[in-house]
């Protein structure tokens, strides 16, 4: 390499240096888009579409909407979702008149490590009950605990917010 291919390799390296240390600088200088997790949290991410989960109720707000119809199990490709119910009995005092039969939602048992995230339960939801959480931050070391109970798991948030 002759001195002028040395000079000009030079001039290239530090324009190279020049152009990396503008990108560098204007960066240090603009605000802040991440956070150091887990020193620090984001606490509202409206945006992020995390777990499945069971929504508060339109109607009646301390509860779920599900109409435990079936059709997010039915419409699941995964398996992912297990829904509860017991048959209450209810007694008719006209005795030639049919027995009322009700359903009592127990369990909306939810098995994340299968979930795909692809919407059909959510969408295929004739009440509109499911939604995605913006659960950012749970992670487990064990696939056997990321199972969810999604009607204990509302219970739990209506009774802290109330
Ligand atoms: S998002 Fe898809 S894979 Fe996950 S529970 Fe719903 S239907 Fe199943
Ligand atoms: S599809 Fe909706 S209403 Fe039907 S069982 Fe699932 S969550 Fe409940």
């Amino acid at each position: 390499m002759n001195l002028f291919e040395e000079i000009r390799e030079a001039v290239k390296g530090l324009y190279s240096l020049a152009v990396g240390m503008g990108v560098t600088g204007r960066y240090f200088v603009k605000p802040e888009v991440t956070v150091h997790y887990p020193r620090k949290t984001v606490d509202n991410i409206q945006t992020y579409s995390g777990h499945v989960e069971l929504l508060q109720g339109k109607k009646n707000p301390l509860e779920s909407d599900c109409i435990m119809c079936g059709t997010c199990e039915r419409n699941c490709p995964s398996g992912c979702l297990t829904v509860k119910y017991e048959e209450i009995v209810e007694e008719n005092p006209e005795p030639e008149k049919k027995k009322k039969k009700t359903k009592k939602m127990t369990g909306l048992i939810y098995d994340y490590s299968y979930c795909s995230l692809c919407g059909q339960c959510i969408e295929n939801c004739p009440v509109d009950a499911l939604g995605f959480s913006n659960h950012v931050y749970w992670a487990e070391f064990d696939r056997c605990n990321i199972t969810l109970d999604l009607l204990a798991r509302l219970r739990e948030k209506l009774s802290k917010s109330s």
